[in-house]
């Protein structure tokens, strides 16, 4: 049973003329299903409430189509024809007892209103800062008056619609009502710009209109940015940002506070560490009476209770560690604290929303499935008759098939090569930045080690031999995959023959044997067209270890696919702070023992740089040769009772590590089973 120490986490907590039945506030978060997908984001939002988080709320949600956030898929209230399907999430939430949330949202500059056309909407004139080439128009009175109307109409439906609380929303950097808080936006003359009360005004005056319209049932939660890192200007936990909670401080029934924009809120495990907000919106609590909810990749339960003791939060708010495990708070409840599946601080789940892509996560692939595949992230359906499941390769993929085969209550026999668990896992994690990947293995490992009917062998290489001798009649291959040394990738679609002309260390010794791989004296090239985190880790290593490094790409920056998991600014950062050379915009063209030759990818003018070793992070092979000599002998199948053999995860098709764990559950959930739910009518 729980352990007291967690009592207080299930106390009740009063908001405004509503009460949560505990402390865990599953706080707005993108989805990348919202408005497109409304099933697939009621129901998964709904999981939420089921495994206890006492408050679930809403993604942004725009209230009118002059915030037309398209083609990003967030929540909307534009009209009456909204409700209907908030208030089946609004029931959904409030028939596990929590309360649901509303974040409104007008999104002023950072929005070009593509669908709806309509000029945005902003304090002052201003670019807009999307990409378009789009000019918002400052507001006169009447827009004012107008938008005032929108935020009012919106949150009468969203009461209409059942939620408990709704938001007042001025953060991230990304919405009308912090855009007319802050100097860098706002340069009106008028009553609603200069001074810092003047840049409130409109603040309060939606805060006022929202508790006249819905007050009376509805709790009211301001969503506010304490700290931009933009020093005087922005605002400043110690500056604007202090002052707008010392301004407001009872007004709201909630302060749910955060920094901006959403990479400084959102910072991964590479950057920061659990509970990283509090050094800066500490200050709040003593400033109001009233309840204040904030978040720091709590996964926890000693760190939550602490920051309850400590006055920091009355609530623990939660988007990653909820989507990563949604029934953390049961888990916690029931006393079974070895079964969280911690988020490890990745961003994938941002980098769906920022691709446009329904909810992923690496710790849970359930997420975004709830509707889609009516996978629960708790249960499986046992198998009718329990097969014999032999599960080769004990990586992400390996590691969760088996983890999923053994809860169906198959007898899984899960054999790996190596000395221990975890494939890439085991040795990305030690790289800089990356040890809370461990994570992924650690949880599968420890719920495989509670199942009598998993057995777990390391140092077990296995022959297509073996397997035929073993007969187990469903093998599931988990080989993973190998990073390739002869520069193929995107731009170089062949091996390239004049790399054996020097020194190449490729990315599999550094992963072996870290920067002692690298034995030459002069400059080492990372040649990243991989365009993901490894490029950059691995600069960082062997930067860390002393040499000298130049970092060669063909993309403009360092690591483009992590805008998405809006790591990119911190990483090409780092490795500016750490002396690394970057060039950008360069392919390879030649080779010699000490140099490189390097092709400019528009004009393919080349260059000569010194290079004494070069360290390729260009793509990945497949480590499939035991399925093609499974498939060499499938006539033999039957003679040694097998049936099934399927590739999943990175020997079908090296990917990111969610892919493989996703590919491995989707392996359990399938075998012998039919595809379920909803994959017709993506909804
Ligand atoms: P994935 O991401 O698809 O899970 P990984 O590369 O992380 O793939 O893991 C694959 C694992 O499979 C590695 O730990 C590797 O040692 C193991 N493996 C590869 N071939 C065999 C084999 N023939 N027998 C047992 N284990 C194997
Ligand atoms: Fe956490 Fe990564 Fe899952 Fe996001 S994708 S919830 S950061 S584990």
């Amino acid at each position: 049973m729980r352990d007291p120490r967690y009592d207080i986490l299930f106390e009740p907590v009063k908001i405004g003329p509503v009460t949560t039945p505990n402390r865990f506030y599953q706080v707005p978060h993108c989805s990348g299903m919202g408005h497109r997908y409304p099933d697939a984001d009621i129901h998964m939002r709904a999981m939420k409430a089921e495994g206890g988080w006492g408050v679930v709320s809403t993604q942004e949600t725009e209230i009118h189509p002059s915030s037309d956030i398209s083609p990003s898929n967030q929540g909307r209230i534009w009209d009456d024809k909204d409700i209907p399907r908030l208030q089946v999430l609004t029931e959904k939430i409030q028939s596990h007892g929590s309360l649901a949330a509303i974040q409104l949202a007008h999104n002023g500059i950072h929005t070009a209103n593509r669908l709806s056309r309509i000029a945005p909407y902003a304090p002052s004139d201003a670019m807009v800062d999307v990409e378009d080439p789009v000019q918002a128009r400052g507001m006169d009175k009447a827009d004012i008056a107008e938008f005032r109307k929108w935020h009012r109409d919106a949150a009468l439906r969203a009461k209409r619609a059942g939620f408990n609380i709704i938001y007042v929303y001025a953060g991230h950097d990304m919405t009308l009502l912090q855009h007319f808080m802050l100097q860098r936006y706002n340069t009106r003359t008028d009553e609603y710009g200069g001074s810092f009360e003047n840049r409130l005004r409109l603040f309060r005056e939606v805060l006022a209109d929202t508790r006249d319209a819905v007050g009376d049932t509805c709790a009211i939660a301001i969503r506010f940015a304490v700290e931009e890192f933009l020093g005087k200007d922005g605002l400043q936990h110690d500056g604007e940002g202090r002052d707008v909670v010392a301004a407001l401080a009872d007004e709201p029934d909630l302060w749910d506070v955060n920094l901006s924009n959403w990479s400084n809120d959102s910072q991964t495990a590479r950057f920061s560490q659990e509970g990283f907000q509090e050094d800066f919106v500490s200050f709040v609590k003593p400033l109001t009476t009233k309840p204040v909810v904030g978040v720091g990749r709590y996964t926890s339960p000693d760190a939550m209770v602490r920051v309850v003791k400590k006055g920091i939060f009355d609530l623990i708010g939660a988007a990653r560690p909820s989507i990563a495990d949604p029934f953390l708070p049961q888990k916690i409840k029931e006393g079974r604290i070895d079964d969280i599946r911690e988020c490890i601080g990745c961003n994938i789940c941002t980098a769906s929303d920022n691709i446009v892509a329904p909810l992923r996560c690496t710790q849970n692939p359930t997420t975004g499935e709830e509707w889609r595949k009516g996978w629960h992230p708790e249960k499986m359906p046992a198998f009718d008759n329990a097969p014999s499941v032999l599960v080769v390769g004990g990586g992400p993929a390996g590691l969760e098939a088996s983890r999923g085969l053994a809860k169906r209550g198959a007898d899984v026999m899960l054999a790996e090569a190596g000395q221990e668990w975890g494939g890439r896992i085991a040795r990305e994690c030690r790289l800089p930045g990356l040890a809370t990947y461990g994570r992924v293995r650690d949880w599968r490992v420890g719920q495989l080690q509670q199942m009598p009917n998993a057995q777990m062998y390391l140092d077990s290489p296995l022959s297509a031999e073996d397997i035929l001798s073993y007969g187990i009649p469903h093998i599931a291959l988990a080989t993973g995959s190998k990073w390739r040394d002869d520069g193929v990738g995107r731009v170089h679609r062949k091996p390239l023959e004049f790399l054996t002309q020097g020194a190449t260390v490729g990315v599999e010794a550094l992963l072996s044997s870290g920067a002692a791989a690298i034995t030459a004296q002069g400059p080492i090239v990372v040649f990243d067209d991989d365009r993901y985190y490894m490029g950059s880790v691995l600069a960082e290593l062997v930067a860390n270890a002393g040499h000298k490094v130049v970092f060669v790409t063909p993309t403009p920056i360092v690591a483009p696919w992590t805008e998405h998991t809006l790591e990119q600014r911190r990483i090409q950062k780092r490795l500016i702070d750490l002396g690394v050379d970057i060039i950008p915009l360069h392919q390879l063209a030649g080779r010699t023992a000490d140099t490189l030759t390097i092709e400019c990818v528009y004009s393919g003018s080349t260059r000569v740089i010194e290079c004494s070793t070069l360290v390729p992070v260009t793509s990945r092979i497949a480590t499939d040769t035991l399925w093609h000599q499974l498939i060499a002998i499938k006539e033999q199948w039957a003679d040694h009772g097998i049936e099934t053999v399927q590739r999943i995860g990175d020997c079908l098709a090296p990917g990111i590590i969610a892919a493989a764990n996703h590919a491995g559950h989707s392996y359990a959930r399938e075998l012998l089973s039919a595809p379920a739910a909803n994959m017709d009518i993506y909804r």
